[in-house]
């Protein structure tokens, strides 16, 4: 266990599985308790729950949709009650729904923007008013590579992940001054339940398009947010990590 992560505490949204679950592990891993939250999959995250206590770390499950603000409340205070304080802060719970923006209905527009936008700010403004009375913080926000290089099926999807970039840019500049880094994370392809291979992107074509010829695994998110929740990131703030095997390249 790495000391500096010992008594810390992160809240990690859309843990019960994917690229989550792969932060959670990999934070415990390092040292710190975390607070789980799904959305239904309770078994899974059950699952996630047990392997971080295994290690011996705290953790706690807890059912919340990022997109409703009395869940979010109730989340949040549920997460104060068990641990007293929060360091980190890991907003990753997303969807993704494959459409062309011909086909895309106005319910599905908003129920996209809910989860990936509404529900990064509403969780987020949940926990700040505790960071910044401790004077600390660590806030990383999931965007997506498609936030930066757009793409051609599913816009309303690719629209959000660069609204969390940019809400990440304006939560840093915010926060600089408590002392809270907000940063954000666009990966590539990695390889969880949001990632479908269908006949117009079949595995061997998006292997092509990657320099490392293979898909990322959560815990490449994970040791990137890791990094992040360290003081080897002190300096850095409202920036974005690209994690992809050279996908795209600035
Ligand atoms: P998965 O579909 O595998 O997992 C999504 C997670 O988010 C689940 O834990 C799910 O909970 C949770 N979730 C979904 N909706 C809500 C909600 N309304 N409230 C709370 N939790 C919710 O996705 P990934 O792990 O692949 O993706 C994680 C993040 O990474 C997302 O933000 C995604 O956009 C981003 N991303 C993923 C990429 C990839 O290649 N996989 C690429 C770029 C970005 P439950 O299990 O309970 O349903």
């Amino acid at each position: 266990m790495n000391g500096i992560f010992k008594e810390k505490v992160a809240v990690v949204t859309g843990a019960s599985r994917g690229i989550g679950r792969g932060i959670a592990l990999e934070l415990a891993e390092a040292g710190v308790d975390i607070a789980i939250i799904y959305r239904t999959e309770e078994d899974k995250a059950g699952e996630v729950a047990s392997l971080i206590s295994k290690m011996g770390r705290k953790v706690i499950a807890i059912k919340c949709d990022v997109s409703d603000d009395d869940d979010v409340v109730r989340m949040h205070d549920a997460v104060m009650k068990k641990f007293g304080k929060v360091n980190f802060l890991i907003n990753n719970a997303g969807i993704h729904q494959h459409l062309k923006s011909w086909e895309l209905g106005e319910e599905d527009w908003h129920r996209v923007m809910d989860v990936n936008v509404t529900g990064t700010f509403l969780v987020t403004k949940a926990f700040t008013p505790h960071m910044i009375e401790k004077k600390s913080g660590r806030i990383v926000n999931i965007s997506s590579c498609v936030a930066f290089t757009g793409t051609d099926h599913e816009v309303h999807y690719a629209a959000s992940k660069g609204a969390v970039f940019s809400l990440t840019k304006s939560l840093a500049l915010e926060l600089a001054q408590y002392g809270i880094n907000v940063n954000a994370i666009a990966p590539g392809y990695i390889e969880t339940d949001m990632v479908v291979f269908d006949g117009v992107h079949d595995r061997g074509t998006v292997l092509k398009t990657i320099p490392q010829h293979r898909l990322g695994q959560p815990i490449d998110i994970g040791r990137a947010v890791r990094f992040l929740c360290s003081e080897d990131s002190n300096y850095i703030t409202g920036q974005v990590i690209h994690v992809n095997g050279g996908l795209i390249m600035y």
